[in-house]
C-alpha cells in the first residue's frame, strides 16, 4: 500500500531530522513547496549546514555521503582548498565589476584549448542562459527559427527546449512536442522539432525539417534522464546529417563538459559540435555558463555588420565564478589520472549497483558512463526517456528517502549519482551496501 509507505517514510524522516523538518514546515508558509529546491526531495528535504569532500553535514548533526555533488558541480568534491583559496582571495577584492578581470580569459583559455571545436567563449550566468544565447547564436547565424531537441534531453528550464522531457506523446519515430511546464507559449511549442533518441528515424526528421531547422540541440549523455548515453553511430549520423543540410550541431555538455574527460563527451566519442553549452564543473561551484563553438559563429556576440546577438547579464563572467572555474579546472588538469580514476570508481560503482540487483532478484537496470551513474526500474534495459514510461516513479522516491535513511544523498525520480574525485573506493562501496539495505528494506 503505497500510502502506508508513505505515510511510515514521512514519519520516521520527521523523526530522524526535526530540525530539518521544522524549517521546512515553517518555509512551506514563504515559499511554494517548502524551498526553492523542495521538489528534487521526497518527503522532505534536509537542511545543508556544511559539506567538505564528499560529505554533507545536516542541521541535524547527520552526515551524509554525497552522491549529487551539486548537481554535478563539484567534481573536485565540496570546499576544495585551492577552490575555496580563490574564491576567498577574490571575495576580499569585490565580486561584481562592471568590468572584466584577467580570470576571464584564463577560464576562456581552459576551455578553447580543451573542448573540441572550441575556437571562442563568452560566458553566462548559468547553464540556462548558455543554451538560450546557443539557439541565438544558431538562428542568428542560419536565419532560421526552429530549433530540434531529442526526447528526455534537459537543457534548463528555457521556453524552447522545455518539451518533451519526461512526458512523451505521439509515434515513436514521429514524437509530438508535449510543454514540459505550464506557462510556455503556443509559438514555443510551435518553434521546436522533438526527435526521438537514439533512433534514425530523427535523421530522416533533421531532413525533412531542414529548411526551417537553425540546430539540433542533444545532450550526448542524457543526464536528468538519468544517465543515457548516445549511441556512439548515432552521434556520428547525426553529425553527418548536419553538415548535409546546414543545419548547427550544439551539444549540450552543461554536465558531461569537463566531468567525462578534459574534452568532454565531444572527445569521448569523437564528434565535434558547431556550438557547446558548458556549466556547472566550470563554475567551481558558482552559477555558471558558457556558449564555447566555431569563431564565426561566436563572432555574431559581438557582430558589427547588423544586430549582435545578445549574450550578457550582470553576473556575466562575474570574477567569482571566474577564479572558481579555474581554479577547479586547473586542479582537475593538472593530474593525468583523475578522468582514469573517476571512470574506474564509476564501473565499480555501476558493477557493485548490478550485483545489489542481482542479489535481491530485482529488475532494474544500471547506465552511464565514467563518473555518471542511473539506476533504473523499467521492463526492459533503457536506451531513450520513452523506455523508462514503464518505471514507477514512486519506487525511485522510496528508495531515494531510504538512501537518505541510510546516510546516503541521492535523486529522485530519477536516480543519477555523480563522483568526484573526493570519493574513494570505500564511499563507493558503502554507497553500495546502503542500496542493498534500502531495497531490502523496500521487498519487506
Ligand atoms: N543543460 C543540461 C544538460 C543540464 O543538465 C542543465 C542543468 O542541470 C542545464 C542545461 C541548465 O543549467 P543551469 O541549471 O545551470 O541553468
Amino acid at each position: 500500500d503505497a500510502h502506508a509507505i508513505g505515510r511510515s517514510i514521512d514519519e520516521e524522516t520527521s523523526r530522524v531530522l526535526p530540525a530539518s523538518a521544522e524549517h521546512f514546515r515553517r518555509s512551506s508558509e514563504l515559499i511554494p513547496g517548502g524551498a526553492s529546491r523542495g521538489r528534487f526531495w521526497w518527503p522532505a528535504p534536509i537542511y545543508v549546514e556544511r559539506a567538505r569532500g564528499v560529505s554533507l553535514h545536516d542541521i541535524d548533526g547527520r552526515t551524509y555521503i554525497d552522491c549529487l555533488v551539486g548537481f554535478g558541480s563539484m567534481i573536485l568534491g565540496h570546499a576544495h582548498p585551492a577552490v575555496t583559496d580563490a574564491v576567498a582571495a577574490q571575495v576580499a577584492l569585490g565580486t561584481v565589476f562592471g568590468a572584466p578581470c584577467v580570470q576571464e580569459e584564463h577560464l576562456a583559455r581552459l576551455v578553447v584549448s580543451n573542448v573540441p571545436g572550441a575556437e571562442r567563449a563568452v560566458f553566462v550566468g548559468s547553464g540556462t542562459e548558455a543554451t538560450m544565447t546557443a539557439l541565438r547564436i544558431a538562428r542568428a547565424a542560419t536565419g532560421r527559427d526552429v530549433v530540434a531537441k531529442f526526447e528526455g534531453g534537459w537543457h534548463g528550464a528555457q521556453d524552447f527546449l522545455l518539451h518533451s522531457f519526461t512526458e512523451t506523446d505521439g509515434e515513436l519515430t514521429a514524437p509530438r512536442a508535449v510543454p514540459s511546464s505550464a506557462g510556455l507559449s503556443r509559438s514555443s511549442s510551435r518553434d521546436v522539432v522533438v526527435l526521438p533518441y537514439n533512433h534514425d528515424a530523427a535523421l530522416v526528421r533533421i531532413r525533412d525539417e531542414a529548411h526551417r531547422l537553425a540546430c539540433v540541440v542533444v545532450e550526448p549523455v542524457q543526464g536528468a534522464a538519468g544517465g543515457l548515453p548516445t549511441e556512439r553511430e548515432f552521434l556520428e549520423r547525426l553529425r553527418a546529417v548536419c553538415d548535409e543540410t546546414g543545419v548547427l550541431l550544439v551539444f549540450d555538455e552543461v554536465i558531461s563538459g569537463f566531468r567525462l574527460g578534459p574534452a568532454g563527451a565531444g572527445g569521448l566519442y569523437g564528434v565535434t559540435a558547431d556550438l557547446v553549452t558548458l556549466g556547472k564543473i566550470i563554475g567551481g561551484g558558482l552559477s555558471i555558463g558558457a556558449v564555447a563553438g566555431r569563431a564565426d559563429l561566436m563572432g555574431r556576440v559581438a557582430s558589427r555588420e547588423g544586430r549582435p546577438v545578445a549574450a550578457s547579464g550582470t553576473f556575466a563572467a562575474n570574477p567569482l565564478s571566474m577564479a572558481a572555474g579555474v581554479a577547479q579546472l586547473s586542479v582537475l588538469l593538472d593530474d593525468p589520472d583523475t578522468y582514469p580514476r573517476l571512470a574506474v570508481l564509476g564501473q565499480r560503482m555501476r558493477d557493485g549497483l548490478r550485483q545489489v540487483l542481482a542479489a535481491h532478484g530485482i529488475r532494474g537496470w544500471v547506465t552511464g558512463v565514467g563518473s555518471l551513474w542511473g539506476l533504473h526500474f523499467s521492463a526492459e534495459s533503457p536506451r531513450t526517456v520513452r523506455d523508462l514510461a514503464t518505471a514507477s516513479p514512486s519506487v525511485a522516491r522510496v528508495l531515494a528517502a531510504y538512501l537518505l535513511l541510510e546516510g546516503v544523498v541521492m535523486s529522485a525520480p530519477v536516480h543519477l549519482g555523480f563522483l568526484s574525485t573526493a570519493h574513494t573506493e570505500k564511499d563507493v562501496d558503502l554507497v553500495i551496501s546502503a542500496h542493498s539495505s534500502a531495497l531490502k528494506r523496500m521487498k519487506e
